[in-house]
């Protein structure tokens, strides 16, 4: 079956197409996009997208489907039996699709549930955005998510460790450089492993083939995971001048997570551990500078929430572009962090873009993004999800000419 999108806008993963750009999807994927005069007489199904553009659905490389962003989202979780969090874990990548973002990177869970939830949407069994997964964080004894992650000390120990991720199906190695906002008892500043421990485990990452993210935050901590080859510095809040040149010689990705900070401030009266409301306060305001020293040297930076941490909500992941954008980054790299360069970090080359052949996992939003990011950060300015080509929701494109679809109503 074909389906016909036009009428609006388009933007690519890249930039924005010409006016009058058309998108014929074909089987899931995207068969063509061309001005829409080259489809004059298409008698099929049509998607009327007129005042809205249309886009490569969000990717966020940092969430934990493990925690549903409670106040103290860590102990509830430890209060939930691993059937009820499996349950838990496809809700949330559920809503998740539903507010717009067709894929996640999640950065650490609990016993695995969340690579059989990935594999169960994987296979079709239930609708969900495409899931990479760490599986365990590994971290040190005492060290950032010591709660649910696989502690490891020295060398021997962090390699067998990332091989019990890899032999568990880990897409991707998640590995602490230092201490962090949501463990008691840790700093933010302290490097956890040693260069030669981080040095090690990214080293069998990358033997058996899989990228790699580190929690760093701490300036010692990021230069050790640099150095070591990660993929990705999430969240980097200490950033110095010797990280700075680290990561654009080596091409190294910030996932700056901005969102974790910003709604543990805004909702410290509601729960929040205050370790955890002292620690954010402390860090925030270094936090944005590093972020936009790193953007105006024109480093890598792909979307990430860390959603699931304290009010940041699954589904609420779009939410990001905007606080990217308060924060100095243009529009257009905002929108392209969230879909080509996360498709690039979280090695999804099917995702990201809206060119011929690839899916056809699409955001609908009003107006022009570029123009204002609150059209694709806010859901309520979402029109539609697209997921191979239909409504991710399950509701009926309207057949005939130019029906207008109103999948937002279904949601
Ligand atoms: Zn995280």
């Amino acid at each position: 079956m074909q389906t016909l999108f036009e009428g609006g806008k388009v933007f690519d993963g890249e930039a924005m197409r010409p006016a009058g750009t058309a998108v014929l999807v074909e089987g899931g994927k995207v068969k063509k996009v061309a001005p829409k005069g080259e489809f004059a007489g298409f008698a099929g199904e049509r998607v009327d997208t007129t005042g809205g553009t249309l886009m490569p659905g969000l990717i966020d490389c940092h969430v934990h489907l493990c925690l549903g962003g409670e106040g103290d989202p860590g102990t509830a979780q430890l209060k939930l039996s691993d059937a009820q969090l499996a349950l838990k874990t496809l809700e949330r990548a559920q809503v998740t699709l539903k507010g717009g973002t067709v894929a996640v990177r999640d950065c650490g869970g609990r016993n695995y549930i969340e690579l059989s939830v990935r594999d169960a949407i994987k296979r079709g069994e239930f609708t969900g955005p495409a899931i990479r997964a760490s599986g365990r964080i590994i971290c040190m004894t005492g060290g950032h998510g010591n709660r649910t992650g696989r502690i490891a000390d020295g060398v021997d120990e962090v390699v067998k460790a990332v091989r019990e991720q890899i032999h568990a199906g880990a897409d991707v190695i998640k590995i602490m450089a230092t201490g962090g906002v949501m463990t008691p008892g840790v700093n933010p500043e302290d490097a956890h492993y040693t260069r030669e421990e981080m040095a090690a485990g990214l080293k069998e990452a990358r033997r058996f083939h899989k990228r790699s993210a580190s929690h760093a935050q701490g300036a010692e901590g990021i230069l050790n995971a640099v150095l070591g080859g990660v993929s990705s510095i999430e969240h980097g809040i200490f950033l110095d001048e010797e990280c700075l040149k680290a990561m654009l010689e080596r091409g190294t990705f910030l996932v700056p997570t901005l969102a974790a900070v910003l709604n543990i401030i805004g909702n410290k009266d509601k729960g929040i551990p205050p370790w955890a409301v002292e620690k954010s306060e402390r860090v925030f305001e270094v936090h944005k500078r590093s972020f936009q020293t790193f953007y105006k040297a024109g480093g890598r930076i792909a979307l990430g929430t860390d959603a699931g941490t304290p009010f940041n909500l699954h589904g609420e992941n779009a939410l990001e572009l905007e606080y990217m954008v308060d924060n100095g980054m243009k529009p257009l790299d905002a929108l392209k962090a969230g879909t080509s360069a996360a498709a690039d970090l979280c090695d999804l080359p099917e995702l990201g873009a809206l060119r011929e052949g690839q899916a056809a996992d699409f955001l609908l939003v009003e107006g022009d993004p570029v123009a204002d990011i609150k059209m694709a950060a806010r859901r309520a300015n979402h029109r539609g999800v697209f997921k191979s080509g239909r409504p991710a929701t399950g509701a009926p494109v309207l057949a005939g000419s130019l029906a207008r679809i109103e999948a937002r109503a279904a949601f």
